[in-house]
């Protein structure tokens, strides 16, 4: 099922003694969800996930803007008769229900042509129930269940109705780290079986790019940019889809441009296309910087973190907004070795790797979309 967003807003009102004025939770939203893809909607909390979510839903009501899925417009429509699927964060399961019993409730209510009987709701549920691999535990109630399990059942009761479009509220929050990831995978897999149109409501960006086919980068209500993950990761619109994405994260420098070169602090980095002087705002992804002792930037080393197949360089520099600059340097580079031996506070310089430099308005925050080269390949 398609599912498209036109001008979507959702004002609250205010609910703070001294300010009144309202919440604009979400603002002209307009997104087409493809048929058959699990999209991630992401953002911190507070952005508006859920009220996104449950405008599409139906449990809450826009305050303008309509909503369709497929050609129907769903926007009227009470969640009961939009056929979709809900899974929130706790996962809400009838305590005093069995494990079958409490993935068989929604089809209870069935009317009509639609309604089931017994031996039909039993089938559905054996079945969901294997589709998210909890089939051995039916007989068993909520409470004789892991977190993962209870997750699963409130995916399978989410699942049985077959529904066009699911939603997941931040699913996988309550899980520890390693279910989390196991789940998270899960949802994958059923996912891709059941070729369900699914949006993924989370703030954890690793979370949102290992599992969606699309992400939506929100914040303040408003989108900031859509697109394939691998694809906003390496051209991020803004300072802050930069930012929010990526582990370790992006490291950010006061720099400027200076006769068609860019400038962090005094070190003359990388040189630019046709552009005035002027202020920048510089982002370098950690893994943009490789270890040279001639190399362009020189920053001041703090200390080498060895992470497996990885060393991460610490260091700092006055140009740095954070306190610390990090890099990621493969293991196996000769030149780690030598920066492992160095004593804290002597010099590290790094070239850097153009296409994971970029640029960024000062004020506005915005990219500035530049071609970048190293100084070395005049
Ligand atoms: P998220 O899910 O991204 O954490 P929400 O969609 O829950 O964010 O909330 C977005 C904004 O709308 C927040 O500022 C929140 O306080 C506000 N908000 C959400 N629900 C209500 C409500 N029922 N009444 C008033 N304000 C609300
Ligand atoms: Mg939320």
């Amino acid at each position: 099922m398609e599912v498209t967003l036109k001008n979507l807003t959702k004002k609250f009102p205010g609910r703070d003694k001294k300010d009144r004025s309202e919440v604009i939770a979400v603002s002209d939203l307009n997104y087409t969800i493809p048929d058959g893809k699990l999209i991630g909607l992401l953002g911190p909390s507070g952005c508006g996930k859920s009220t996104v979510l449950n405008l599409i839903s139906g449990l809450l009501k826009p305050t303008e803007g309509r909503i369709f899925f497929g050609d129907d417009d769903v926007t009227e429509l009470p969640p009961e008769n939009r056929g979709i699927g809900l899974v929130f964060q706790n996962y809400a399961l009838y305590p005093h229900l069995t494990v079958r019993q409490n993935i068989m409730f929604p089809l209870e209510n069935l009317k009509g042509k639609d309604k089931l009987t017994k031996g039909e709701m039993r089938e559905k549920a054996d079945e969901t129930a294997k589709l998210v691999q909890i089939d051995g535990l039916m007989d068993r109630k909520p409470r004789e269940l892991s977190g993962g399990q209870q997750q699963r059942v409130a995916i399978a009761r989410a699942l049985v109705k077959r529904p066009g479009v699911l939603l997941l509220d931040e699913p996988l929050s309550n899980l520890d780290a390693r279910l989390r990831l196991r789940t998270r995978e899960e949802i994958r897999r059923i996912q891709s079986e059941t070729k369900i149109t699914t949006i993924f409501v989370t703030h954890d960006q690793e979370e949102a790019m290992s599992i969606s086919d699309r992400i939506i980068v929100m914040k303040d209500g408003v989108v900031q940019q859509t697109g394939e993950p691998q694809d906003v990761y390496d051209s991020p619109d803004n300072l802050f889809v930069a930012k929010f994405l990526g582990t370790p994260p992006i490291n950010i420098f006061t720099g400027h441009i200076r006769d068609n070169t860019l400038y962090i602090g005094g070190d003359a980095v990388l040189r630019v296309g046709e552009m005035p002087d002027r202020e920048v705002i510089v982002g370098i992804r950690p893994e943009g910087f490789v270890l040279n002792e001639r190399g362009a930037l020189t920053c001041m080393l703090n200390g080498v973190e060895v992470m497996g197949r990885d060393i991460s360089v610490v260091s700092v520099n006055d140009a740095s907004q954070d306190p610390t600059v990090r890099s990621i340097i493969g293991a196996e580079n000769e030149m780690s070795d030598a920066a492992m031996h160095k004593p804290r506070g002597s010099t590290v310089c790094f070239d850097l790797i153009p296409r994971k430099v970029f640029l960024f308005d000062h004020r506005t925050q915005e990219r500035i979309v530049c071609k970048l080269q190293q100084i070395t390949a005049k």
